[in-house]
């Protein structure tokens, strides 16, 4: 789908079978065209074929990709990373604090185990360049990506401004009203939000798990993004306050249904950010 001229968007669907039921998702992975392409994000395990299609489609090779920029490590992004480097030769750059996760898939996933893990992600791969936040990347023609360092989802994760589009990408940093909520730090995201709200000349809102927004609902996702994580602040100190089980994932269940989420989403993934929660009510 192209956003503009230099902008294209790829969406990229996807299971994920848990013990309550399969869960359809989807990701985006985005192409910047500048006199190279760049790729944010990777998608899921297979998902180049979504990635090639979508550049021979638009009269492009997959050798023209030369970076591969991951916004963070979860497997929805670096997934297919193995595959598209080794076709298309391009090198890889990510924030230093994903740095060991995208490089040791095995480690991520014992020290964060997402259902599906191996089937998510192919294997793991070098990270030759470290992001910081404030780096730009030139592309040529005039398409300069800045890197905005937004920690929260994950303590490396980027969102990537790039100002000749009017465009804002940021990968997980702001979560979707009635989505799984996932997040390390929760004040980390709320401020991560707030810093991205400020970021000025933003028409396009491109993240990994939402459909492209444009103009007011720019601003509006933000908004409903901090009052969805308010919330769900609000609802962990009730439920804490009345002694509900402390045992993770009961834990996760009540605040669910509270939430009025499908019983499905209950994961260790999201019983680990509303325990950051109560970790920050300590
Ligand atoms: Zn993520």
């Amino acid at each position: 789908m192209k956003i503009t001229e230099h902008v294209h968007a790829i969406k990229i669907p996807f299971q994920v079978k848990t013990d309550s039921g399969t869960l359809e998702r989807f990701v985006y992975s985005y192409l910047i065209f500048g006199d190279e392409i760049c790729l944010i994000d990777s998608g899921v395990s297979s998902s180049e074929k979504f990635i090639f299609d979508y550049l021979e489609k638009t009269g492009h090779t997959p050798d023209e990709i030369s970076l591969l920029i991951l916004t963070h490590s979860h497997p929805d992004h670096v997934g297919s990373a193995q595959s598209i480097q080794k076709v298309s030769g391009c090198e890889i750059a990510a924030h230093e604090g994903e740095k060991s996760w995208i490089e040791d898939v095995d480690l991520q996933f014992m020290e964060r185990p997402v259902p599906n893990f191996h089937s998510l992600v192919e294997g793991s791969v070098k990270v030759d360049h470290v992001l910081e936040d404030m780096d730009v990347v030139e592309l040529g023609s005039n398409i300069n990506l800045k890197v905005i360092h937004t920690p929260g989802h994950s303590k490396g994760s980027i969102s990537i401004q790039i100002p000749s589009e009017r465009v804002l990408i940021t990968g997980d940093a702001v979560p979707i009203q009635g989505d799984l909520p996932i997040y390390d730090d929760f004040t980390g995201s709320i401020q991560s939000i707030k810093m991205l709200m400020g970021v000025e000349d933003v028409e396009l809102l491109l993240a990994s798990w939402d459909e492209p927004q444009k103009g007011e609902n720019v601003h509006q996702r933000m908004v409903e993004a901090l009052d969805y994580l308010q919330n769900i602040k609000k609802i962990v100190e009730k439920l804490a306050s009345e002694n509900s089980s402390s045992e993770p994932m009961e834990f996760c269940k009540t605040v669910l249904k509270e939430l009025g989420l499908p019983k499905p989403a209950a994961n260790p993934i999201v019983a680990r950010s509303f325990q950051a929660n109560l970790k920050e009510l300590e």
